[in-house]
């Protein structure tokens, strides 16, 4: 569990562009947000500075307190979910998700208690032995799932899990991933472009549009009291 508190955040990359200006956001212990904006608005980029994928320009990341701006993205306890599953081919699904244990170098009963306990929430069970060729992309993005839940990380974070699955699949996956967030209450950062999902998904929304905040709020805030024009037409509001 964690609180993960970004004060005054900037990125600004090395040719100059400055993708994220002034990221002011705390973000409550078990909560499920939502960045969302158009493609190039930062989501990204934020993204990976909590992770410590990118260093941060200027200001402050903390979680539970801690300065994390200089730690390094193993030492954050912080699980990422990409729309690119990088599941391994030669691996069943048992040993895909178990990987990040093995690494930890549990003992082999812990091992298996948790990875058929994650296998349990995502539906996967049946499907243990097969490998991932044998999957369809549902699966296997749930597979992906398994592997960031098993260790039980402080939280989640989510870059577009879903925009590569076909549309009804989406709908699905996002009922799944509801429901799994919900039972773990892990907290949890989930970037997307899509409006429905932004909408349907998150106890919060961050809009964000070339690289700044436009509003901060639960999706019918937005919806009902969108701050500019930006907002009403992204949100489709009738303001
Ligand atoms: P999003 O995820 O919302 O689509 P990104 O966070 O990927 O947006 O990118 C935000 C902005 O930063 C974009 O203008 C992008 O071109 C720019 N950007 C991303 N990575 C780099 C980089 N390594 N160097 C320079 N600019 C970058
Ligand atoms: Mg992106």
């Amino acid at each position: 569990m964690a609180e993960i508190e970004l004060e005054h955040v900037t990125k600004r990359f090395a040719d100059g562009t400055v993708a994220v200006d002034d990221f002011d956001v705390r973000i409550a212990d078990g909560e499920f947000i939502i960045l969302v904006g158009p493609s190039g608005c930062g989501k990204s980029t934020t993204l990976n500075m909590i992770a410590g994928l990118e260093d941060i320009s200027d200001g402050e990341l903390r979680i539970d307190g801690v300065r994390m701006n200089d730690k390094a993205p193993r030492d954050r306890d912080i699980a990422m979910v990409f729309q690119s599953y990088a599941l391994y081919p030669h691996m069943t699904v048992r040993e895909n998700i178990a990987f990040p244990l093995k690494l930890a170098k549990l003992d082999r009963k812990a091992i298996d208690e948790k990875v058929e306990h994650a296998a349990g929430l995502l539906d996967l069970t049946p499907y243990l032995d097969r490998k991932p060729g044998a999957l369809s992309g549902g699966q296997r993005q749930r597979v992906a799932m398994g592997r960031a839940i098993v260790r039980s990380p402080k939280a989640f974070l989510m870059d577009e899990p879903l925009s590569n699955l076909d549309a009804k699949l989406r709908v699905q996956m996002r009922t799944s991933i509801s429901r799994l967030q919900k039972s773990l209450g892990t907290t949890t950062v989930y970037v997307t472009h899509d409006q429905t999902e932004a909408m349907t998904l998150g106890d919060r929304i961050v809009l964000m549009r070339a690289g700044l905040i436009q509003q901060v709020g639960p999706p019918q805030e937005l919806y009902d009291h969108p701050r500019n024009l930006f907002v009403a037409g992204f949100i489709g509001s009738p303001a």
